[in-house]
């Protein structure tokens, strides 16, 4: 095989074949429109796959449905069947019903309405004129967008619109929503974290409008139980852990009410999986990066950091320990990948290359031009890059050129695992763990074709996470999939969304199930009535402000408007830089680079959220230092069993009521869970020579503290048994430290999220539990779900920790084990050999493993 044969055969750890899969046909169901089936038969779609018509037999039946199969596996059939059989296109117009597809950007749902057209279009007898469809989203034109309140029977759109517009505006859509009987939720794995839990109340929001305008004849939507005649949601998604489970909080039903459909009757090729780890290098520059594309609608995982050597792609990264000298740094994955690709494409492969930003997505499509343009220009220029950010006909294009083989090679952002129908290529290649196994999955899918065979290669980064799992196949290949995580009970996510709903219209006791645990949102409710922000009538809660209640949340959990980088002399527009890491990237002084062009600080000014820079040439790059205290939320200390919490009445004593610290004990380590507030203020910054990271000067810096609220996990250990296990009082600041980082970066593996998504703090004496004391917390306000799964599997997230900083061949510590690259305090101390000391006296006190 290609890649295994000569000097590389070193870099492959691992490599299995996945079988081929014959695929297994259905007949259509007997009631879908004639024309529409017409239409799919025009397409070359003779007979749908049998997990095609099992959904779509289910969301006909009016039953919910979570449907997690595979890229390529035809999904959308499987919605649109039922969903435009529904519309009934020959009805009158006040008969018809209507359906909601939401995507979780504006750009799929452009793609989604683009394949939807061409279905329409392929109906017998232009039938598919009988259809009205229409996108909706913050850039329609006011007319447009009148024609689709009142004439479309299909809107595609995505949950911004949603939250921002249509429902806050309802009674323009009246006519749409009273006829709502579908609605379609693409990419589902996409709603996670906070984003997830703001979606899932969103949706809430829309069942309880759609009850709204329901005719009085017509029973009311049961919260729990979907009924014909009333709205069925479809949720389409990746393949992932406990669909219907996560199908269900999402759209606010009860998981016994989703039919999930996971069994994938597409046919898919014989696929060689590898794992690939970049060979070590001599000698080395170091290039310090500005910070990358900061999260966006199109890219919403390119997350911004000048650090992280994840998005300092393309380059060579070095690795500096405590002493400032370097050691074995490996390649980058995004170097090794373009030379792949090159190879490939000099082969006649088509191939997708997902990097991890839309940087290294150009940069390796430009690296693997270059090498190939001494073969030959031809070849060079059938080799481009795919990103969010660009013009929609550049993508389709792209789209269409990789499909036909016009393109041999294109190196992409995750702007392409959405939506985006190309599957059976002949490669797939993967520059850095993309977060998750479903996404990996989701990739690796577009490889392979029905008789043909793919080939899928993994190559780490220099990351814990990614050394552990080139090192741990079992890990990537034998692992249950990640469940999507969320909690829409975050008090900090439903109280803007009550407000939203109450606005919209007034909320009543009846309302109250819909949103969670009706007593948890009535404790909410009293305290946004004590705030002001609702006022409690007899007949309910009411929002008596002038301004819109959708202002107040933030659905993808930004953490408030970015600073806007501006160039002083001019007034020009840099980039942006997302608020909750403005204070560490563009404080006074701090040196920030744009498109290799380096810029220092002049002033930034929080009021107006603007950093002031000027050009400049320098010598140097800035790391920051920022200071973090962690404290346990007093009011919710472990409640005495049966004490109650909440207003009389009310009283609730679930031991999983939110916002209770939850407790227990290996031995004598004691794992926590619960609310604590991370206390945090950039102090100071270093001065440092590039490339010999000299330290040229430090100085002060004059910011505000930040506080965030939050849910923490942490475990503690008791000082005697540090010190029978031979940890003495010098190194266990070092040895905590390191566990706290390495823990951070494999967190990941068991919950849907990234390193980013995380924060830290350890400390040998932590005065709320009065021992040495790792905590690890969701960054983001109220929490969103991750700290809870650490918990939950407190002894496999220690062991793969541990084993993750054992398996790192480096002495002391380097980014692949030990390092953060976002540690406020210059990773340092920092002791791996402690560190693993420590996990081995921590899991020594586990459970048996299952
Ligand atoms: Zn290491
Ligand atoms: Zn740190």
């Amino acid at each position: 095989m290609l890649l295994a044969g000569g000097a590389r055969a070193d870099r492959l750890t691992y490599t299995r074949t996945l079988p081929a899969r014959e695929g297994r046909t259905a007949d259509w169901p007997g009631w879908a429109d004639p024309a529409l089936v017409g239409g799919y038969r025009a397409l070359g779609v003779d007979r749908p796959w049998e997990h095609q018509a099992q959904a779509a037999d289910a969301a006909w039946e009016g039953r919910h449905v979570a449907l997690a199969t595979s890229t390529g596996s035809g999904k959308s059939l499987a919605f649109w069947l039922p969903a435009l059989t529904a519309v009934g296109r020959t009805l009158p117009a006040q008969r018809r019903g209507a359906v909601l597809y939401l995507s979780p950007t504006k750009a799929l749902a452009a793609d989604q309405l683009h394949s939807l057209e061409r279905v329409l279009g392929a109906m017998p007898d232009g039938a598919g004129r009988d259809l009205r469809v229409g996108t909706c989203d913050g850039d329609t034109p006011t007319e447009e967008r009148r024609w689709v309140q009142d004439h479309a029977d299909v809107v595609l759109t995505n949950p911004d619109f949603l939250h921002f517009s249509l429902l806050p505006n309802h009674r323009r859509w009246a006519r749409y929503l009273r006829a709502l009987r579908y609605v379609v939720v693409d990419e589902g794995h996409a709603y996670r974290g906070v984003f997830g839990a703001h979606v899932s109340l969103v949706l809430r929001r829309l069942a309880r409008l759609v009850d709204h305008y329901r005719p009085l004849a017509e029973p009311a939507r049961g919260v729990s139980r979907p009924r014909s005649g009333t709205l069925t949601f479809v949720v389409a998604s990746a393949t992932s852990a406990e669909p219907a489970a996560s199908a269900a909080r999402l759209v606010g039903a009860a998981p016994d009410d989703v039919t999930a459909v996971v069994d994938d009757a597409s046919p898919s090729g014989r696929r060689t999986v590898v794992l690939w780890q970049p060979p070590e290098v001599e000698s080395f520059t170091f290039l310090r990066s500005g910070p990358g594309d900061a999260p966006t609608a199109d890219d919403p995982w390119a997350l911004p950091d000048p650090l992280d050597p994840g998005h300092t792609e393309g380059e060579q990264e070095t690795v500096v320990t405590e002493d400032g000298a370097a050691e074995h740094p490996r390649r980058s994955a995004t170097a090794e990948v373009a030379d792949l690709l090159a190879d490939l494409a000099a082969h006649g492969a088509r191939t997708l290359a997902f990097t991890r930003s839309r940087r290294g997505a150009e940069s390796v499509a430009q690296a693997a031009r270059d090498h190939l343009r001494p073969v030959s220009t031809d070849l060079s220029r059938r080799v481009a890059a795919y990103r969010g950010g660009y013009l929609p006909e550049e993508r389709r294009e792209l789209e269409q050129a990789i499909r036909t083989g016009a393109l041999l090679g294109l190196a992409t952002t995750n702007a392409l695992e959405l939506g985006v129908d190309i599957s059976g290529l002949d490669a797939v290649l993967i520059a850095g763990w993309p977060g998750t196994r479903m996404s990996l999955w989701q990739q690796a899918g577009r490889a392979g074709r029905a008789g043909a065979d793919g080939l899928v290669a993994f190559v780490a980064r220099e990351d814990p996470l990614d050394t552990y799992l080139v090192t741990h196949p079992e890990a990537v290949f034998d692992a249950p999939l990640e469940a999507t995580v969320f909690d829409p009970a975050n008090p900090y996510v439903l109280a803007p969304q009550l407000c939203a709903a109450a606005q919209e219209v007034p909320l009543r006791s009846d309302d109250l199930p819909a949103f969670g645990d009706a007593d948890h949102v009535r404790s909410v409710l009293d305290e946004l009535v004590t705030r002001g922000a609702l006022r409690r009538r007899p007949s309910g809660w009411y929002w008596t402000h002038a301004q819109p209640a959708a202002g107040m949340a933030d659905l993808r959990g930004a953490g408030g408007q970015p600073i806007r980088v501006v160039e002083a002399p001019t007034g020009r527009l840099l980039g942006t830089v997302d608020a909750a890491s403005a204070d560490g990237q563009v404080h006074d002084g701090a040196v920030y680079v744009h498109q290799g062009v380096t810029f220092v600080v002049d002033h930034l000014d929080l009021t107006d959220r603007v950093a002031l820079v000027v050009r400049r040439d320098v010598d140097h790059g800035t790391w920051s230092r920022e200071v973090m205290t962690i404290a346990i939320d007093p009011e919710h200390q472990p409640a005495a069993p049966g004490a109650a919490e909440g207003e009389p009445g009310g009283a609730s004593d679930d031991a999983g009521a939110p916002g209770r610290v939850e407790q227990r004990s290996w031995g004598p380590v004691t794992w926590g869970l619960g609310p604590v507030e991370v206390s945090s203020q950039v102090v100071s910054f270093e001065r440092r020579r590039i490339p010999d990271m000299q330290v040229l000067g430090t100085q002060a810096l004059d910011l505000p503290e930040r506080a965030l609220v939050t849910t923490a996990v942490w475990w503690s250990v008791p000082e005697d048994e540090l010190r029978a296990a031979g940890l003495d009082p010098e190194v266990v600041p070092g040895a905590l430290h390191a566990a706290e980082h390495a823990s951070i970066g494999l967190l990941p593996l068991l919950a849907t999220c990234d390193r980013w998504d995380l924060g830290g703090v350890s400390t040998d004496l932590h005065p709320d539990t009065g021992e040495a004391t790792v905590f690890v917390y969701d960054a983001y306000p109220g929490g969103a779900g991750f700290a809870e799964r650490g918990y939950q599997l407190g002894a496999t997230w220690l062991r793969a920790t541990r084993d993750a900083i054992v398996a790192c061949p480096c002495d002391h510590g380097c980014p692949a084990c030990v390092q953060s690259p976002k540690c406020g305090s210059y990773n340092s101390p920092l002791d791996k050999a402690a560190a693993v000391t420590l996990l081995d006296l921590v899991l020594g006190h586990a459970p048996a493993a299952p």
